[in-house]
């Protein structure tokens, strides 16, 4: 048995029914197989082993009172996974989905992902089962209140720096910034994603959306192509796809899709932004609603999905950006994109392609920007919010968009130079694991054990 599949198996053993914290830790190792088998140091200094477990998990009973005044009870959690490259960092996810499994899958991919931005910074997620569907404000602001009246013991601004993620927008950091100021007296950058109004950064709240449509553009520069004129798949409806079709839409692609918990919408001459932003942002509807303006559109019902996989991926198309959750495009997805004309795929949301979905991508040879690259400006645009809130000092929009375009470059250029020193051109999924894995684990070695 080689060491890399030891290393999985002894991970299995101890701890089991975690598949998506197994499936991220996988893909990265399959990745360092070069590096690995060739380089008995870090084999030596036992870094894998260190690395897939957590420096720290929190666990917490988050109670609430819901407006018919009975107590509701959920599951916190905070995942301090590794701060070899600075403090922890990663975002907050409320959705009845989560588990410990989920939450430690996340902050794995948070370790790497931070590392390829060449910024300071750890890795960490956290989150809840929080299901605020349904849920008045009032609602969202208690559970919010009672889920940092635990966690703020364990975060600061120099420390662990929680943000975002699905469920978690601007509102909740609100709520959870307003106690933990009212917990602990200080007025400080302990959250990002936080609201102009508190210390927040300009293009914070585009910048994962812009992030990964920058990504797709370099990998498409690379190939003497670009953007202009594609026709893009877009799923998601959240934070991340909304300015995934904006910057789509302002680089001259056309976004033909988009999806939410209703399903999937499907507009041939071109999603309209500001009815779907309507919809989603001040009104919370789903995606139905958008029939009421354009019955042309085509509306497909979760139920009517193909079993094995997401009706999103069976329109034909020049692009795919996957901004909606973890393994959302399934080989059988991929397989169709390929056969429809898809060659690019650059993913917003974490880990949305099945590993043999990212298999046939790279296979096939097309333009494919994994998650932990692609979707890395969000994060890196938290640690230009952290340099803001250190230095008292507020940047504008274009400062902020500007060095977000240089990061997503250097980001690229990591995993491409990368990919090419180790003989697989053009494999970015390789190229960023193993980019991002050399810089934590030679500041783990440096700072020993
Ligand atoms: N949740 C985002 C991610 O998956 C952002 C995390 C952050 O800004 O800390 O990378």
């Amino acid at each position: 048995m080689t060491y890399i599949h030891k290393t999985i198996s002894d991970l299995k053993r101890s701890s089991p029914a975690q598949a998506e914290f197994y499936q991220a830790v996988e893909e990265v190792l399959n990745s360092l197989g070069p590096l690995l088998e060739t380089n008995s140091h870090y084999q030596q200094q036992a870094i894998i082993q260190r690395m897939v477990e957590p420096e720290r998990q929190i666990m917490f009973r988050v109670p609430w009172v819901d407006d018919n005044g009975d107590i509701q009870v959920n599951k916190g959690y905070r995942v301090e996974f590794n701060s070899a490259l600075g403090p922890y960092k990663g975002g907050l996810r409320f959705h009845p989905s989560v588990n410990a499994g989920i939450v430690k899958f996340l902050g794995f991919e948070q370790i790497f992902k931070n590392a390829l931005t060449g910024l300071p910074i750890g890795g960490g997620k956290g989150g809840a089962n929080f299901d605020a569907k349904g849920r008045s404000d009032g609602e969202i602001m208690r559970f919010c209140q009672s889920f940092m009246t635990e966690l703020y013991r364990h975060i600061g601004p120099t420390s662990d720096v929680p943000a975002g993620d699905i469920g978690v927008g601007a509102r909740e950091i609100g709520y959870m910034f307003g106690q933990y100021k009212r917990l602990t007296g200080r007025y400080e950058g302990v959250l990002t994603g936080k609201s102009l109004l508190a210390g927040g950064s300009l293009v914070r709240k585009e910048a994962t959306g812009y992030g990964t449509v920058y990504f797709a553009d370099y990998m498409l520069d690379e190939r003497g192509d670009n953007l202009q004129g594609k026709r893009c798949l877009v799923s998601g409806a959240g934070n991340v796809a909304i300015y995934v079709m904006e910057k789509l839409y302002q680089l001259g692609a056309t976004p033909i899709s988009c999806s939410d918990s209703s399903g999937t919408l499907y507009h041939d001459s071109g999603v309209d932004l500001r009815l779907v932003k309507r919809l989603k942002e001040s009104q919370s509807c789903d995606l139905v609603a958008y029939l009421d303006t354009y019955p042309e559109a085509i509306h497909t019902p979760i139920a009517d999905y193909p079993k094995d996989g997401n009706a999103v991926w069976r329109y034909a198309a020049d692009a795919a950006f996957p901004c909606a959750t973890q393994n959302e495009l399934t080989l059988s997805d991929a397989k169709a994109l390929l056969k429809n004309g898809c060659q690019l795929v650059s993913e917003g949301a974490n880990m949305p392609s099945t590993q043999e979905a990212a298999d046939a991508f790279i296979d096939a040879g097309i333009a494919y920007g994994p998650s932990k690259a692609a979707n890395a400006g969000g994060v890196a645009t938290s640690q230009l919010e952290m340099a803001q809130n250190a230095s008292m000092q507020s940047w504008t929009f274009e400062q902020v968009d500007q060095k977000l375009k240089q990061i997503m470059k250097d980001i690229y250029v990591r995993a491409s130079d990368t990919a090419k020193e180790f003989g697989q051109d053009g494999n970015l999924v390789l190229g960023a694991n193993i980019a991002g894995f050399r810089r934590v684990a030679d500041a783990m070695i440096e700072q020993g054990v």
